[in-house]
């Protein structure tokens, strides 16, 4: 079938509601606003029998089909690539958008894949619980697509990533057939979890549909800090001290170049002690009792007392606090105005954490000096946004920091990590995660996929191209 008569029959089958022609260029415009290549159709299921159907069409015409959740990844996954320009669908998951049911007294809720994090929120706080997942994108970022990229994002220390807060899920396999485990329930020894494979598979292995989470009881109070750090090596410790009480639930760690980026872009917002110290950390601790003030102002004296910190500010009110909260939201907008960020999501073991930014900031220097490093760590997790942007005002057309990224990628294996910790791999990390995957890890991972989609039409191209 040619390419006119296949886009017939799409429409034939799915009518302008569920299959567009001639979709809008966001549609396939990752995240950063990198043009991928035009899909031949944008399908948009309402249920999972339309998945199914849509599935399975595109499986006998030998189409390949790319899921889409709110596009918010940040590895380019969820748009087809260049060299897929018009030979693939994008199918959009977010009209799957129901919460199925929120059980407040096992806490947990099943719900369709393409409910935002938001929305699953707003449903879940209605009975008094939280999906304990933070992202920065929750207003876009649709549960298919966490799960499909194992997010993991602020609290994923305490309460895990998505792997850890799904309970079960629902995933149409690439020939139309259903896996199912949608169960509520905390325990399950089945034998192997084939649906726990669709976690982290950025759209290779099937479309995810439903899943159940894991909710949790949300804290009734809460403290918030910034603390001066002087160097990277009093994270780990400063870390320990402050998690000793069990209460900590944020512990993010910002540079000062960043800093100083967000405080040039929005003066009221950053103040003078996070651009006298070369790190800061946004430190968020909750409790229900009344004591976690006078606990949290011990455990800084302490910490200001040993040196781990070099200076402190408590959030004394709501509006100290949302400020603190803004700084670190609004950190990679400011540094994007200096230009197109390049990202590197790494992960060490915590003791390694200092020693990864002392020396990843060392080759960033010898390597890439047109290149200003902005790095910025969810802590407890050991994981590592060592982004740069370029150093200069106006420095458009730079070299990519190829040499330092494949650097940087190698020092965080030596160290006991990981290259990719919460990003995933999509397209744009296909070619390390070939080179840094040990040999019969990889042929698993490949074999899992001749298994699952023999025809390869799932997301071709990405992940294991
Ligand atoms: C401002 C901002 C902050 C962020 N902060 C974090 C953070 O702290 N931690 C973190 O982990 N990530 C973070 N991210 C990245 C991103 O939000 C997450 O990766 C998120 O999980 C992606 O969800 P999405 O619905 O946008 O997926 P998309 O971008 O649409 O897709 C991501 C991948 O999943 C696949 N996919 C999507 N839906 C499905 C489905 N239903 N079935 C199968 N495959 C599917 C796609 O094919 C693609 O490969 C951030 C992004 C932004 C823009």
């Amino acid at each position: 079938m040619d390419a006119a008569a296949a886009r017939d029959a799409l429409l034939a089958a799915f009518g302008p509601a569920r299959c567009e022609l001639e979709p809008a260029v966001e549609h396939y415009t990752a995240y950063g606003g990198i043009v991928g290549g035009r899909p031949f159709a944008l399908l948009r299921p309402r249920s999972v029998e339309d998945v199914v159907a849509m599935v399975r069409h595109c499986a006998a015409a030998g189409i390949g089909m790319v899921p889409q959740g709110g596009l918010t990844g940040l590895a380019g996954g969820a748009v087809p690539t260049l060299a897929q320009a018009g030979r693939v669908v994008v199918i959009a998951m977010g009209g799957l958008d129901r919460v199925r049911e929120v059980d407040p007294v096992g806490r947990t809720a099943t719900v369709d894949a393409g409910c935002t994090l938001d929305a699953v929120e707003a449903a879940v706080s209605a009975h008094g619980l939280t999906f304990p997942l933070r992202l920065g994108s929750s207003g876009s970022a649709e549960i298919g697509g966490i799960i499909a990229s194992n997010a993991g994002g602020i609290q994923a220390w305490r309460h895990g990533s998505a792997r850890q807060l799904v309970l079960g899920l629902e995933a149409v396999f690439a020939d139309g057939s259903i896996w199912s485990s949608l169960r509520a329930v905390r325990k399950a020894a089945l034998g192997p979890d084939i649906g726990g494979l669709f976690i982290g598979s950025e759209g290779i292995l099937g479309i995810v549909t439903g899943a159940v989470l894991a909710l949790a009881l949300p804290a009734s109070g809460s403290r918030t800090a910034l603390l001066a750090l002087a160097d990277a090596d009093a994270a780990a410790p400063l870390f320990r001290l402050s998690a000793a009480g069990g209460e900590l639930e944020a512990f993010e760690l910002m540079s000062r170049n960043g800093l100083g980026l967000l405080a040039a872009a929005e003066p009221e917002l950053a103040p003078a002690m996070v651009l006298d110290h070369p790190w800061t950390v946004l430190a968020e601790w909750s409790a229900s009792d009344d004591g976690l003030g006078e606990r949290v102002e011990a455990l800084l004296a302490r910490a200001l007392e040993d040196g781990l910190a070099a200076d402190g500010l408590m959030a004394r009110h709501e509006r100290d606090r949302t400020r603190f909260w803004q700084i670190r939201g609004r950190h990679g907008a400011a540094c994007r105005r200096r230009g197109q960020p390049v990202q590197h999501d790494v992960a060490v073991p915590l003791a390694a954490l200092g020693g990864f930014l002392n020396a990843a900031t060392s080759l960033a220097h010898r390597l890439t000096p047109d290149w200003l490093p902005v790095p910025i760590a969810h802590v407890g997790d050991g994981n590592i946004h060592f982004d740069l942007v370029p150093a200069a005002t106006g420095a458009a057309d730079l070299a990519p920091p190829g040499e330092l990224s494949a650097a940087l990628h190698d020092l965080a294996g030596e160290m006991g990590g990981v290259f990719s910790a919460e990003h995933g791999i999509g397209a744009s990390k296909v070619a390390e995660l070939r080179r840094l995957t040990p040999p019969a890890n990889y042929a698993a991972m490949r074999a899992v996929k001749a298994a699952l989609d023999p025809k390869g039409l799932m997301n071709p191209l990405k992940v294991l191209a």
